[in-house]
């Protein structure tokens, strides 16, 4: 269903000063007259008025910053696989575009939404830029951000490489359970943007504690499906914006602007045919105990391994039906790696939880603490595929145990 047209790249509208324009999830007839004279439906419809006028202004601003980033990262990709870097060691042209992401977002979010409390946790900061030997790689990141800031006349300034630094060091601030912190990760999926794979720009905004909205750009995702060959494939265009605000749902356009179409993860309720997202690089997935919950849940269909937090994208639009994430023991989830998707998909219709079915918690600083992975399903499935997660944990343990 059409939602609304909306260009991510157009500036930040001005607040609605009424909510009749933008109820989201019911059509008008869910709140009518009649209906409205129930107590409890007038108190559901004027919440659902009070989600869909809360961040508002912050929504759009997110768009844009992510859908800004998304294509200094295009020019930047485009650019490694021309000259073939892709297959070397040298990781410097990630660097340039993992920098100028994040000065890009911290950027838009602050000439967007003026404020003195501005908070931002990202991955990266200027350590390496200010050291000899930056130099050249500041002055690059510079001039790629000033190029993008200036696309299709978007923004009249032009930043210094000071600017450039104290942008990106704008990330350093530790988040936790009070106030508004914006979360980044300037490019999730280093190495699948390096193949010219999947890659995302992700941004949420925590409000004391809660993820209040999320947006992931998505530069090499394809618009129809990814992993389902029973979904339509004819629509070949890539790149897709993902956004997602509380209470209101989870949209769905392309990056360069189109109709945004509200999205829902698959109704499945049979495991056996469900088909399982995990992460292509086995470090951040043990690809052996996703293949033995598979197993326990009758899952016929081979594993789709995807880089990035594309997978919550992808799942959220029901292209597949559950995200496994097992990283080796010992590594510590950081809350810009998986707080744009966890709304994507929750407000979907999908639930992300930790192996013991705990809510993910993004108010305790840099890092989720969490017991032992991630599991991201829609609420039928979520029961069942508890249960295979902690029998494969039980027989991992068991089996290590032996040896
Ligand atoms: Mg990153």
């Amino acid at each position: 269903m059409a939602i609304m047209a909306l260009n991510p790249l157009a500036r930040v509208p001005k607040p609605h000063l009424h909510f009749s324009l933008s109820i989201p999830h019911r059509s008008s007839s869910s709140f009518s007259r009649q209906s409205l004279l129930n107590p409890s439906r007038r108190r559901r419809a004027a919440s659902f008025m009070a989600s869909a006028s809360l961040y508002h202004k912050e929504l759009a601003a997110a768009k844009r910053a992510a859908s800004l980033a998304a294509r200094l990262c295009q020019a930047v990709q485009k650019a490694i696989l021309i000259s073939d870097v892709q297959s070397k060691a040298d990781k410097s042209p990630v660097t340039v575009a993992d920098y100028g992401s994040q000065a890009v977002v911290s950027l838009v979010l602050k000439m967007e939404l003026p404020s003195e409390s501005f908070s931002l946790v990202a991955e990266e900061d200027s350590g390496d830029l200010r050291n000899d030997g930056g130099q050249d790689t500041l002055k690059r990141i510079t001039k790629l951000v000033n190029d993008t800031l200036s696309m299709d006349g978007t923004y009249n300034i032009t930043v210094s490489e000071e600017d450039v630094l104290a942008a990106i060091d704008s990330g350093k601030s530790e988040g936790g359970p009070s106030g508004q912190h914006w979360v980044l990760d300037p490019i999730d999926g280093t190495k699948g943007f390096l193949r010219g794979d999947q890659y995302a720009i992700a941004l949420a905004l925590l409000d004391e504690g809660k993820v209040v909205l999320g947006v992931l750009a998505c530069p090499n995702l394809p618009l129809g499906s990814i992993g389902n060959p029973d979904k339509d494939t004819s629509q070949n265009q890539t790149g897709c914006l993902f956004s997602a605000k509380i209470g209101c749902g989870t949209d769905m356009q392309l990056l360069n602007g189109s109709t945004a179409n509200r999205i829902h993860v698959t109704s499945i309720e049979n495991p056996a045919d469900a088909s399982i997202f995990e992460s292509y690089e086995a470090a951040h997935s043990q690809h052996d105990l996703s293949s033995s919950i598979a197993q326990k849940l009758g899952v016929r269909a081979p594993p789709v391994r995807i880089d990035s937090q594309a997978k919550y994208g992808a799942l959220a639009r029901g292209d597949g039906a559950i995200y496994l994430r097992f990283p080796r023991p010992g590594y510590r989830e950081k809350i810009w790696d998986h707080a744009a998707g966890c709304i994507v998909v929750s407000e979907a219709g999908g639930v992300a939880t930790d192996a013991a079915g705990n809510d993910l918690d993004f108010s305790k600083g840099r890092y989720l603490d969490l017991d032992t992975g991630i599991v991201v399903t829609n609420k039928k499935l979520m029961p069942s595929l508890l249960n295979a997660v902690q029998h494969a944990l039980k027989e991992q343990i068991q089996n290590a145990a032996l040896l």
